[in-house]
Formats: structure tokens, C-alpha cells, sequence
């Protein structure tokens, strides 16, 4: 079977990334710093906030958007960050960077995403141990968003600040507002499978125009205001290339078309699960709640002799992408000292769970491809259950 493969997610380019790159060849702006970072920041803030009233800092990628909102928040070795155990490894190692300890926490149904009953159980009984948390790290997993107003309403009572870890959800939204735009400081990625690429590259959102300044000062080695050398501080080299920023530029313009796109991929598949019982599709679970549906995620009941496992496979023989969800952080070896507070709401997802092929650059043909091997698997199954 020689078919080409069909990704989970890849890059899509919309035209205009090219003009900006070749701007910043003939300028000879081949540096972490120019017109096409300026332009880039500008258009992210546009884009994210009504008022225009943000800060943006694009930098080398989501992980260090994360951990320079650490440091911006004052996380340092020994303190602990609360962290949603359902997520990607980036979200919690920079914890680990500055030496400090993640507490995970559980995920509720709906969305996935941090519980908030979880969450404070948490922090009472970190609390209880003599140590307040020093942040919430909380995750808009595959587009879905978080559930802001409560998170947020545990955030404030307890006064820890919140990091939004939206690295999978730009031009996502809560309350016809964009995620983005909540937390303390926020983070976004541009990695190659994200809804949009600079190849590989990051910003971290704030509202506050010293925080900006500050994240752009470590991300560019600390160097004090002098004409040598000085720094008295650590820095970092974290700030996006003018190269990269460019194809940012070219890929802003066609965003909201790639998050049609992908919403209208996840509609068909929610189609083709409608009247199934084995399976279902992660959706929007109530009303205000707008995900970018980076990823489409079906979940197996239990007791199924379908599996999300045997799916994949069946997918693969197709050479068709699919992926199982996130391994839980508070199951993963290189975590298994760090506390964590919740059920099995996460791990259950983790078994159950599929993330399908969504791409915003899915062909009429790869589409079809895909339900044919998925009305394939399903049919299989069922013959093979009367013989
Ligand atoms: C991609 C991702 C990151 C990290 O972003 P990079 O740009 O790859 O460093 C962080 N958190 C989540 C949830 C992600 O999916």
C-alpha cells in the first residue's frame, strides 16, 4: 500500500510567508530582532485583544514562554507550581528548570482540562503542609478551552497567580473572549504542528508593558544599559529570528481560516460518531466555549471490543496519523515523585482517548480516505464478531 501519508497535523502555509521572509533577506535582517518580530507581536495582539491593550514578547518557542512566565512570577528552587496532569511535557518541565516541584492535578470530563474541584483540594492541603503554591499552570487542551471563571475564581480567593498555557489554542475563546487573554501571563506556541507555525517559535502574553520589557531582557542575555557587556543577572537566548517572525506574519493573516477549517473537520467527524455508542467526540460542553478544535478527540466507552488502540494501528496499516492522548504527567517516570490530587479522570482519557487526523490542509481525497478506513475498522470488527 503505497498511498501518501496523511498527517495528524501539519504545516500549512497560506501564501504571503514567503514575501515576508525575502523582506527580511533583502533588509539583511537575519537576526532575533527586526521589523518582521515587530510586525509579528503587533499582529498577535491585534488578533487577540479587542482594546488592543496587550504585550506581546515573541520568542523561540512555547517552552520558553513558560519558563520565563516562572520566573516572571518569582518560581524559584524549592518552591511548588500546581500543573494540569493531562497535558504536553512542555507545560510542566520548566517547572523543573527553575527547581522547583509541579503538583499535578486531575482533569474534570468535559473538557479535560484542570478540575477546578481538583484544584482546590490541591491547594487546601498544600496549604495544610505549610506551603502555598506559587502558580497554576492550567491548559486549553487540543483548543478546548479551560473553565476560565472557575479557575480563575479559585486563582483570585487563594491569591495565586495563573499561568494559560494556550500553546493549543490560539484563536480559541471563552465568553467571546480570546484565549490568550487570561491568565497572569500567558503563553503561546508556533511549533510545526500547532494551528500555526514559524517553524518553531513562541510568545508570552501579558497585559502589564513592564512584564514585556522584562521577558524581552531575559530572553536576550540580561545585558544591562551600557555600551560593554554587563549583566547582573542570568539571561536566556530566547527570542524569535526575524526569519521565523516572517512566516508568523504570513500565517496570521490566514488564522482564522485554519480554525474554520479545522471546526468544520471536527463537525464531520462528530457526523460520523452521531449514532454511535462505542464512541464519542469531544465537544464544546456548554454554551460560551469556543475551541479552535486544534485536535479532534474521540473517546471508546468502556467495555467496547473497539479500541482506541486497535484504531491506531488500523490507521497506520492505512498510512493514516493518529495519536493517543497525552500521557498524563503524574504517570510519567520522569515525574513519579511529584504529588498529585485527583481521580482517574485523566488516566481513563489517556486510555480511552484518540486524537484523529485534523488538519487544516486535508484534501477532499485525504478526506475521504480517512472515513473510509474509519467505516473500515468499525465494519471489520462487526463481521469478525459473527464468525
Ligand atoms: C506545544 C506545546 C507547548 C510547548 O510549545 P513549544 O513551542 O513546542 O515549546 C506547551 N504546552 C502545550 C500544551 C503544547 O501543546
Amino acid at each position: 500500500m503505497n498511498q501518501p501519508k496523511i498527517w495528524l497535523s501539519s504545516p500549512h502555509m497560506g501564501g504571503k510567508e514567503q514575501f515576508y521572509i525575502d523582506q527580511a533577506f533583502k533588509q539583511n535582517w537575519i537576526a532575533p530582532l527586526g521589523p518582521n518580530v515587530n510586525g509579528f507581536e503587533e499582529d498577535i495582539k491585534n488578533y487577540l485583544f479587542q482594546d488592543g491593550k496587550g504585550e506581546i514578547a515573541a520568542l523561540s518557542s512555547g517552552t520558553a514562554a513558560l519558563h520565563l512566565a516562572l520566573i516572571l512570577l518569582g518560581v524559584e528552587e524549592g518552591d511548588e507550581v500546581l500543573c494540569q496532569s493531562l497535558t504536553f511535557a512542555a507545560s510542566a518541565n520548566p517547572i523543573v528548570y527553575q527547581g522547583a516541584t509541579p503538583i499535578f492535578v486531575d482533569s474534570e470530563e468535559d473538557t479535560l482540562n484542570i478540575s477546578p474541584f481538583y484544584l482546590e483540594e490541591a491547594i487546601k492541603d498544600r496549604l495544610s503542609k505549610g506551603k502555598k503554591p506559587k502558580a497554576i499552570i492550567a491548559v486549553h487542551l487540543y483548543g478546548m478551552p479551560y473553565k476560565v471563571k472557575e479557575i480563575q475564581e479559585i486563582a483570585t480567593r487563594y491569591e495565586i497567580p495563573v499561568i494559560e498555557d494556550s500553546a493549543e489554542a490560539l484563536g480559541s475563546s471563552y465568553e467571546e473572549r480570546k484565549c490568550g487573554t487570561f491568565g497572569d501571563i500567558a503563553i503561546l506556541s508556533f511549533n510545526g504542528n500547532k494551528i500555526i507555525t514559524t517553524s518553531g517559535g513562541g510568545a508570552l502574553v501579558s497585559k502589564d508593558p513592564e512584564v514585556k520589557r522584562k521577558a524581552i531582557f531575559l530572553a536576550t542575555q540580561a545585558r544591562d544599559q551600557a555600551p560593554h557587556y554587563q549583566h547582573s543577572e542570568v539571561g536566556y537566548n530566547y527570542r524569535m529570528s526575524n526569519i521565523c517572525a516572517g512566516i508568523g506574519r504570513g500565517q496570521m493573516e490566514v488564522l482564522d481560516d485554519h480554525v474554520a477549517k479545522r471546526r468544520a473537520m471536527h463537525d464531520l467527524y462528530k457526523e460520523f460518531f452521531i449514532t454511535s455508542e462505542n464512541v464519542k467526540v469531544l465537544s464544546e460542553p456548554e454554551e460560551g466555549i469556543f475551541s479552535n478544535h486544534w485536535l479532534t478527540v474521540i473517546r471508546f466507552s468502556e467495555n467496547n471490543e473497539f479500541s482506541a488502540e486497535s484504531l491506531r494501528v488500523f490507521l497506520e496499516k492505512e498510512n493514516i496519523e493518529s495519536r493517543p492522548l497525552w500521557k498524563p504527567m503524574h504517570m510519567q517516570p520522569v515525574f513519579k515523585e511529584a504529588p498529585y490530587y485527583g481521580g482517574d479522570v485523566a488516566s481513563r482519557a489517556f486510555e480511552s482517548g484518540l486524537c484523529l487526523p485534523s488538519g487544516s490542509n486535508l484534501t477532499r481525497e485525504e478526506k475521504d480516505r480517512i472515513f473510509k478506513a474509519l467505516n473500515g475498522y468499525f465494519e471489520q470488527k462487526k463481521v469478525g464478531l459473527q464468525t
